[in-house]
């Protein structure tokens, strides 16, 4: 059996417990290195073997897995965060698949969930927004036209930003182009949840230069919109005046 498990943001204490009984019971482990805090791999038992996937392809992951788990070997297969998000997950299921292994998959804490810790932030504020969402600039990995920044930008929403601290001068550009107010919050968030933890409260117009004076080039999330600003309507939920199935108004 293979387990593909999120590893959480960053902090050794913010993988789930099962995740982390996990990597205790595995006898083979691939992670990947260039952003799995390596502090997790002192949960593994003395004899389990360790592979960094940061040097390694698809099929040599691969080549490493199945062997494994066909041995009857526990394999686990360690993303940061969640493995959903910007995981590459999908193509290793499908080999898996086509060869007959069978796997699970343990859900992770997101770093954009330890970014809006790492603010004391609420993403969906009443009357701010109340959808979130996750995207990237173009990089090297395409974006399809119709989700460019320019067109996400229009919704006016919360937008947390993966894999795009390295542009951030055209980042800011479509978002403005888009129709975000260059004065409009913004947020850096460097290594959420990890020791080195940096925050930085800037305006879309301010990001590039931001990043800049304080040397972030990369493992950052950078979060937009009104839900970083103080104005905001209070919750209907917890409202003296509105009643729902757990609570009667009480006005
Ligand atoms: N599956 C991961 C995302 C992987 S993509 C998740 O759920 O978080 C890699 C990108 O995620 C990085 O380029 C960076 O933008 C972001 N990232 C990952 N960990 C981060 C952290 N602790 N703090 C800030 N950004 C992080």
């Amino acid at each position: 059996m293979i387990h593909f498990v999120g590893a959480g943001p960053g902090a050794e204490d913010l993988i789930t417990v099962r995740g982390a009984k996990l990597l205790e019971q595995a006898d083979v482990v691939v992670y990947a290195g260039s952003l799995v805090n390596p502090a997790h791999l002192a949960r593994t038992k003395e004899g389990c073997a360790i592979y960094d996937s940061a040097s390694m392809t698809l099929e040599q992951v691969m080549d490493v897995m199945i062997p494994a788990a066909k041995d009857g070997k526990n394999v686990v297969r360690l993303h940061t965060g969640d493995p959903s998000v910007y995981g590459a997950i999908r193509e290793q299921m499908d080999i898996l698949d086509a060869n007959g292994v069978s796997y699970e998959v343990c859900p992770g804490v997101s770093s954009f969930c330890g970014a809006a810790a790492a603010l004391k932030a609420e993403y969906t504020l009443p009357n701010v927004s109340q959808t979130v969402i996750l995207s990237r600039m173009a990089g090297r990995t395409p974006v399809p036209e119709r989700e460019s920044i320019r067109a996400l930008a229009a919704h006016g929403s919360t937008m947390v930003l993966f894999l795009s601290s390295g542009m951030l001068g055209k980042l800011s550009e479509e978002l403005i182009a888009g129709g975000y107010a260059p004065e409009t919050p913004a947020a850096i968030v460097y290594k959420a949840t990890w020791p080195d933890e940096k925050v930085f409260r800037t305006t879309i117009a301010g990001l590039e230069q931001t990043a800049k004076d304080n040397d972030i080039h990369k493992t950052a999330l950078i979060t937009v919109g009104g839900f970083l600003g103080d104005v905001y309507d209070r919750s209907k939920l917890y409202d003296p005046a509105f009643a729902h199935g757990y609570r009667e108004a009480n006005p």
